[in-house]
């Protein structure tokens, strides 16, 4: 079928929206139409090509829409099922065996390569292949494929008028919620300090104050942010423009030390500073796609004798089916208003989305796809 898609064809080049033909589904795939979709962080990158990843490639990996056709042995969902697409993974070595898929051996190859594990494409420009399968969806189009891997229902009891949200649950929300929730796990009062208050940090913030953590710190270079940051439950704000000593200021709101940090900045030295701002068994977090070769020097002794645990974390440590259907319902609560992260633009203006999210201006820009 023909459909409308966003093409990268060269490393910083402007997203061009083409007519390109899609192949039905196989057996084990699934065609979604969709209706809106998120914009990461990820794909930005990889439109600046830190990543090798070959052109030309749809990218967009947190859609969400609904089930148009379903291949043979599909039973997970049906045709006019309400869906979120999540990021894909092989299901079979020994890291998704045991339960922990966003460490699956193959992550690069089944969401950054844009093919199916057998080389192909489901996309193609006038008979030329252009690559599919981004995060095994490429959701900057009104319709893409996805598999029961990365598929997620949306319950019945999730408004229609919501939909259009729902993307960005199947990444950049799950990534900061998860981080927080699954891994770093504050406790009942704990302190909770997020460095860089994006769509991934925000997320990690309202998460903390879910689950009963005390203070919650939010720092970042934009003031905006930080009085959204305010207005979701930072209890205190730091500007990071340069002039405050942060490791100090958390030291004294905290009284000693932060109990669990989350670094979503991908920056070396801000992941330091979420190291040195914890207190005694002090637990430092950290998402984001550093660069190629990025290294982090630590303060050994301080690491050791405070007890302090970093650990890298990848989409949250969740399992997208369970994860996503427990945000929405504190989000029903009014206890996680993801909705307030985001803004809404045309499939057209896709590169303002972009431009938008790279000045700080939009936490969260969500594309709605043309009907
Ligand atoms: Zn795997
Ligand atoms: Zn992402």
């Amino acid at each position: 079928m023909q459909v409308q898609a966003a093409v990268l064809d060269a490393p910083k080049a402007p997203l061009r929206i083409e007519t390109l033909e899609l192949e039905a589904p196989r057996d084990r795939e699934i065609r979604v139409r969709v209706v809106a979709t998120g914009v990461c962080h990820t794909d930005i990158s990889v439109i600046g090509r830190p990543f090798p990843v070959d052109q030309p490639i749809v990218l967009g990996h947190e859609g969400a829409g609904v089930v148009e056709s379903v291949g043979r042995s599909v039973t997970k969902v049906k045709v006019g099922d309400r869906v979120v697409l999540s990021y894909n993974f092989c299901g079979e070595c020994p890291s998704c065996q045991r339960h922990a898929p966003s460490y699956c051996q193959y992550f690069f190859g089944t969401n950054f390569l844009g093919q199916r594990r057998d080389g192909s494409t489901a996309l193609s420009r006038r008979g030329q292949p252009v690559r599919h399968h981004f995060f095994g969806q490429s959701s900057f189009a009104t319709h893409c494929l996805c598999t029961e891997h990365n598929v997620v229902k949306v319950p019945d009891w999730v408004p229609d008028h919501l939909l259009e949200l729902l993307g960005p649950l199947g990444c950049g929300i799950q990534t900061g919620a998860g981080a927080v929730i699954n891994v770093l796990r504050p406790q009942l009062g704990e302190s909770v300090v997020v460095f860089g208050a994006g769509a991934v940090g925000m997320a990690g913030l309202m998460a903390a104050r879910a689950v009963g953590a005390g203070t919650l710190i939010a720092v970042d270079r934009v003031p905006e942010r930080l009085a959204l940051a305010r207005e979701l439950g930072a209890t205190h704000t730091l500007l990071a423009d340069g002039s405050t000593d942060v490791v100090a200021s958390i030291r004294e709101i905290t009284g000693g030390g932060a109990d669990c940090s989350l670094d979503t900045t991908a920056v070396s030295a801000v992941l330091r500073q979420a190291l040195d701002c914890l207190g005694p068994l002090g637990r430092c977090g950290f998402v984001g796609g550093a660069p190629v070769g990025a290294t982090l020097e630590v303060d050994v002794r301080d690491m050791m004798l405070n007890g302090k645990t970093l650990r890298g974390i990848v989409e949250g440590d969740t399992n997208a089916d369970t994860f996503i259907t427990h945000l929405l319902r504190l989000q029903a609560q009014g206890r996680f208003p993801f909705e307030k992260l985001m803004k809404i633009y045309t499939f057209e203006s896709i590169n303002d989305a972009i431009a938008d999210s790279l000045a700080g201006l939009t936490v969260k820009p969500v594309l709605r796809m043309p009907r």
